[in-house]
């Protein structure tokens, strides 16, 4: 069967170019795996805004989580929030299978249970190893050990963060205002853990750095005094990789491109990855659209200008993995000018500019049911009551 692209990888990434490339007049097929759309979900699954704004979700798939409770090794914290910002919990295999709604809607083929093994260049096009599909373009939007990479001698992630997670069912003894995060070299070193309440569940999890395995529950008897663990029922587990080596350089070859974590577009120092699978997902498949159609110019150029370079981030991991002892997290949290860096990194560069600090403090209180102290200014909040 002949296509004009064929994307190897159903989720966040290859469902939203395979929408978009279809959507724009592409036939389009897609390939993956998993036995169905939503099959084993390896991801926390949680939106930053960004995210919400580059794609219109169906509100049910989501919670919103305004503000996040930062704890020290110690289990002092702080909170921190932007009025206006939040993050989105997600029912996450829900939101997979509608973003393959998307897709089939727009006219992409969606052949789940077929696995990419290899490809060739072919004519003017690529050709799949073992199985009758051949296409102009070939994406590659296979996650982080990408098959598709390693076929066309493209760079590999090499640097990685391994995450585990268990979900909870639901229940309050989370408070739904925060993504609660962990800071602590001993359980979660180069990174974080978190419980973060979800629309279904409560999600649990920790990651590390390379060649440490996470002990979830080392990190579960840590937090018993603060949520009352035992009292719930395990519900699901999800673990896998998280690219942490930023956006890699040599990302495509004649008619073939890679995407999405494949790519490396995940931020070295928060291990978001979704955001970017849908914006640049989006524009890859666009310009492929293009160029197949129009013949515009080579996708890869245009994407490789879309593509944040992330060096801060990087700078940012390099003294992460220098894994500060935790009495001194314990001090410098409790600083403002770490908990200043600590709302660059959760909230970006969003300002706070224009809303209406009372109507959101209203708002907080309607939505959640809790009294919450406003700080004057837009700056570490003194904790919510
Ligand atoms: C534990 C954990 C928690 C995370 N939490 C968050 C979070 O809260 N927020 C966030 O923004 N990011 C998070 N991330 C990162 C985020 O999950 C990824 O950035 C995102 O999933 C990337 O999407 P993708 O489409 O590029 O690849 P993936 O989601 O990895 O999908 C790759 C797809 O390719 C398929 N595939 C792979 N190989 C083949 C093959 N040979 N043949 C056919 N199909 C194949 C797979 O079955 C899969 O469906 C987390 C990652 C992990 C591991």
């Amino acid at each position: 069967m002949d296509f004009d692209v064929i994307i190897v990888g159903a989720s966040f990434a290859g469902l939203v170019a395979a929408k978009t490339a279809a959507a724009r007049g592409l036939s389009v097929a897609v390939i993956d795996a998993k036995r169905e759309p939503g099959a084993r979900v390896h991801t926390t699954g949680i939106l930053v805004r960004e995210a919400i704004d580059e794609i219109d979700l169906p509100a049910h798939l989501t919670q919103k989580v305004p503000g996040v409770r930062l704890y020290a090794p110690n289990l002092t914290s702080v909170d921190l929030f932007r009025p206006g910002y939040a993050f989105y919990t997600t029912r996450t295999a829900a939101l997979l299978r509608w973003l393959a709604d998307e897709a089939r809607a727009a006219g992409a083929h969606l052949l789940y249970g077929v696995r990419f093994e290899g490809a060739r260049a072919e004519g003017n096009g690529i050709r799949l190893d073992g199985i009758d599909l051949r296409a102009r373009y070939l994406i590659g939007a296979d996650g982080a050990r990408s098959r598709v990479a390693q076929c066309f001698g493209l760079d590999a992630n090499r640097r990685f963060l391994t995450g585990l997670e268990v979900a909870f069912e639901p229940g309050d003894a989370v408070d739904r205002r925060f993504l609660h995060c962990f800071l602590s070299a001993s359980l979660a070193p180069g990174y974080i853990a978190w419980a973060a309440p979800g629309p279904d569940a409560v999600q649990v999890g920790l990651a590390v750095r390379d060649g440490r395995k996470p002990d979830l529950a080392a990190f579960l008897d840590e937090t018993r005094s603060l949520f009352d663990w035992d009292a719930r029922r395990i519900i699901d587990r999800r673990s896998g990789l998280i690219p942490c080596g930023g956006p890699l350089r040599r990302t495509s070859a004649p008619g073939v491109l890679l995407i999405g974590d494949a790519a490396g577009w995940v931020s070295p120092l928060t291990g978001g990855g979704i955001r970017f699978a849908f914006r640049l997902g989006r524009k890859a498949a666009a310009y492929i659209a293009d160029h197949l159609l129009n013949a515009g110019p080579a996708p890869e150029t245009l994407l490789a200008r879309e593509v944040p370079a992330l060096s801060w981030k990087r700078a940012a991991r390099r003294a992460f993995d220098l894994v500060p002892p935790d009495p001194f997290v314990n001090l410098a949290l409790s600083t403002a000018m770490v908990r200043k860096a600590a709302e660059r990194v959760y909230f970006h560069r969003r300002s706070a500019q224009g809303v209406d600090r009372e109507a959101y403090r209203q708002w907080l209180e309607k939505e959640f049911g809790k009294t919450a102290a406003l700080p004057d200014r837009d700056s570490s909040a003194p904790r919510l009551v």
